[in-house]
């Protein structure tokens, strides 16, 4: 059977654990050839040995998404190993928890920079070539997803800058959506809800304790399962664009 992606190259940001991860075994599975960006080298060659594996194609691009020209560099390796750059999934980030009036201007600092500088640059080296994908292709149609946060549609107490974080990529997300619709270049965002990753593993110990009091006795969603999110958006037809997508554990509230 033809595996949809066949023939195509995509990148994933933050594919050294969790969704990231998760994501390009997923794209890899449907015939795409993917392109593993973090910072972690050893993290990412076990995603890439698990990818090869299987049949699949994976290339480790080791990069930092704060640092524009290493995302240039990364972009530019990609599309010289694939000769061609058609999906992007922007799901490097980070999370940090806090009141606002004892928050370290660092943790600030650190949110901007990942969570939305770092959307930034890699989405604007890649563009150009994701346009020219999307003239070049069988699909017809190159992809952008991001992966947002369901603190991207409800602002809540001690993720306030996360949340503006998240807010942001879905307001830049909308809007570059409209003006590449004549490209041919889909924009989407999946907003995850609570997903057992290890997102809570670089917190300090009272925020982690916080978070997973929050969560005790929930069923959190899998990595696996955001993958699946956006493997469904990326493999529509031309005609179909599946812009957002929220994903909560069934029993969260938020
Ligand atoms: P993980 O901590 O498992 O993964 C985060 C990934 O981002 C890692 O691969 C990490 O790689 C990468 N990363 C972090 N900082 C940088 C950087 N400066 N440059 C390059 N890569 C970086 O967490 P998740 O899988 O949970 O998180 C993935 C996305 O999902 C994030 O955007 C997060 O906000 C979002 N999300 C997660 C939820 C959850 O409950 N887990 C809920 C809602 C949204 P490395 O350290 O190797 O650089």
């Amino acid at each position: 059977m033809t595996r949809p992606l066949f023939g195509t190259a995509a990148l994933v940001t933050g594919a050294s654990s969790g969704i990231g991860a998760a994501t390009a075994t997923a794209l890899a599975a449907q015939g795409a050839s993917v392109a593993l960006l973090a910072r972690r080298a050893d993290r990412l060659e076990e995603v890439k040995n698990e990818i090869e594996t299987t049949g699949g194609t994976a290339l480790v691009t080791v990069a930092d998404v704060t640092d524009a020209d290493a995302v240039d560099a990364a972009v530019t390796a990609t599309v010289r190993a694939f000769g061609r750059l058609d999906i992007l999934v922007n799901n490097a980030g980070l999370m940090r928890m806090g009141g606002a009036t004892e928050a370290a201007l660092a943790d600030w600092d650190d949110l901007v920079s990942v969570n939305i500088q770092g959307v930034l640059y890699i989405t604007r080296a890649a563009l150009p070539h994701l346009v020219a994908a999307a003239t070049d292709s069988a699909r017809g149609v190159a992809d952008i997803v991001t992966i947002s946060s369901t603190a991207g549609w409800v602002a809540r107490p001690n993720t306030a800058v996360y949340s503006l974080t998240k807010f942001g990529v879905n307001a830049f997300s909308e809007g570059i959506r409209q003006e590449l619709i004549g490209q041919r270049v889909r924009v989407g965002v999946v907003g995850p809800g609570t997903v057992d990753t290890e997102i809570g593993d670089h917190l300090p110990a009272a925020e982690r304790d916080a978070m997973n009091q929050r969560t005790a006795g929930m069923a959190k969603l899998r990595a696996d399962d955001i993958a699946d999110a956006v493997r469904y958006m990326v493999t529509r037809d031309r005609r179909v664009a599946v812009n957002q997508m929220l994903v909560r554990a069934a029993e969260q509230t938020w």
